[in-house]
């Protein structure tokens, strides 16, 4: 394959050659620690200093106004910001399951619950194809797996990632192959399934299952393969910039100016970030200050930890939570969490399994959105943060529902009828339900 004489090109042959793939606007990987830039490959440490690569753009042909009509006259999916993502300029002709452009509910009644007043709302991604938000970085992973040749779809997954891979590999037509904790829930486990793919339950918590499928990246077993969060990792993180991208634009081109966000890994969050800074340096948005909050479930909760303590490492947690989609005990971004937070003035809260069920109920039960655990954790941490006073409810907030309550199911397991009648009036009285 090309890639491996690409990725032991020095820097300055690296610049100079001419783009063997074609993914728009991304004109190559960048460490994040160093700099050091490298051609687009299937590449995600630098080779300089094993900092994470990202993707680098080059947006200086853009015109603002012409960007942003261009925008707006694209289609109701993430593909109308392709030219801020590392996907060819036609993606949206390609067998793809168009994710995104899910909806901003202005979540009146809860705010009102919750005692804020400068207007609250809630990003609903459980409206995604496979019902949760990480439909959103598949799809750019499935684009660069094409780009690269690959003929099998992978990843390590918590459980919705598993359903987005199989989605999107059946829709492209190729095999996939996924790997997740053999505990998870059903619901995840039969939407990770039912797409055809191939998917095997690994002995062991999330932690292990990336441990092994970096070593199969390593392995001629593994040749050919594109794990969507590993070796594609770079082009897969930068779907999450389209949750800034989609917040703003239903906003009114206009930056929140508060934004609570589920932390897993951390790549969601920091994408966001990333996505919120391009907005600004595009001119699509007014330059001004934003917060971003980061939530997790104490059980997991290594990065709040760490931001209570004051520090800037994350140290590894054993995760026990029914959080279990945010179930990432060593989380790849998590300094860089710690920084975006401290940075932006936010905070990392946690709250506990019973607090992510009430607020899982409290979303429910005012704006009609059933959501899953990690939404739980985002709403629950949303009503902390306010208590602790870290949350101002004066200022324009975002919480994000990142996936579907149906499946997590077992988390509001003891909800069910009110009654059980005869089918006559008299049993209805007598059930006190007239
Ligand atoms: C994967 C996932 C996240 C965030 O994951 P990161 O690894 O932090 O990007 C959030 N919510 C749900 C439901 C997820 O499945
Ligand atoms: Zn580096």
């Amino acid at each position: 394959m090309a890639v491996q004489t690409v990725a032991s090109t020095t820097d300055s042959v690296a610049e100079s050659a001419a783009p063997s793939v074609d993914l728009g606007p991304a004109a190559a990987l960048s460490c994040r620690e160093c700099g050091h830039r490298v051609p687009l490959g299937p590449l995600f440490a630098c080779e300089e200093c094993f900092g994470p690569l990202e993707i680098a753009y080059d947006f200086s042909a853009y015109d603002t106004e012409e960007l942003r009509r261009s925008i707006e006259a694209g289609p109701a999916n993430i593909w109308r910001y392709a030219p801020l993502l590392p996907v060819p300029a036609d993606v949206a002709t390609k067998p793809n399951i168009n994710p995104g452009w899910t909806q901003l509910v202005q979540a009146d009644r809860l705010a009102r619950e919750l005692g804020v007043t400068g207007g609250l709302f809630v990003k609903d991604d459980s409206g995604n194809p496979t019902h949760s938000f990480k439909d959103r970085v598949v799809a750019q992973a499935l684009e660069a797996a094409r780009a690269f040749g690959f003929t099998t779809l992978s990843c390590s997954s918590t459980g919705n990632l598993a359903g987005a891979v199989g989605a999107a590999a059946a829709r492209a037509g190729l095999r996939s192959c996924v790997f997740i904790p053999h505990d998870l829930e059903q619901g995840k486990v039969v939407m990770a399934a039912v797409y055809g793919g191939e998917l095997v339950g690994i002995e062991g918590n999330y932690d292990d299952v990336n441990r092994f499928c970096s070593e199969l990246i390593g392995d001629p077993a593994g040749e050919g393969w594109g794990f969507v969060n590993v070796n594609l990792r770079p082009y897969y993180a930068e779907g999450s910039k389209t949750l800034a991208y989609e917040i703003c634009e239903q906003l009114g081109w206009r930056l929140p100016d508060q934004l609570v966000v589920p932390i897993a890994s951390g790549s969601q969050l920091t994408k966001i970030d990333k996505g919120l800074q391009e907005l600004i340096r595009l001119g699509l948005v007014e330059d001004r200050p934003y917060k971003i909050f980061g939530a997790q479930a104490e059980g997991c909760s290594p990065v709040s930890t760490a931001y209570k303590a004051g520090h800037d490492v994350v140290r590894p947690q054993k995760p026990k939570t029914i959080a279990k989609s945010l179930a990432i005990g060593n989380p790849a971004d998590g300094p860089y969490v710690l920084d975006i937070a401290r940075r932006t003035g936010g905070a990392v809260e946690d709250v506990t399994d019973e607090q992510v069920v009430e607020a899982i109920r409290l979303l429910a039960r005012t704006e009609g959105i059933f959501a899953e655990t990690a939404g739980g954790v985002t709403v629950g941490v949303t009503k902390k943060l306010i208590e602790n006073g870290l949350l101002d409810p004066s200022l324009t907030t975002v919480v994000l529902n990142t996936g579907d309550g149906l499946k997590t199911l077992d988390a509001v397991a003891d909800t069910g009828l009110t009654a059980t009648i005869r089918p006559s009036l008299e049993s209805f009285r007598e059930a006190g339900l007239a």
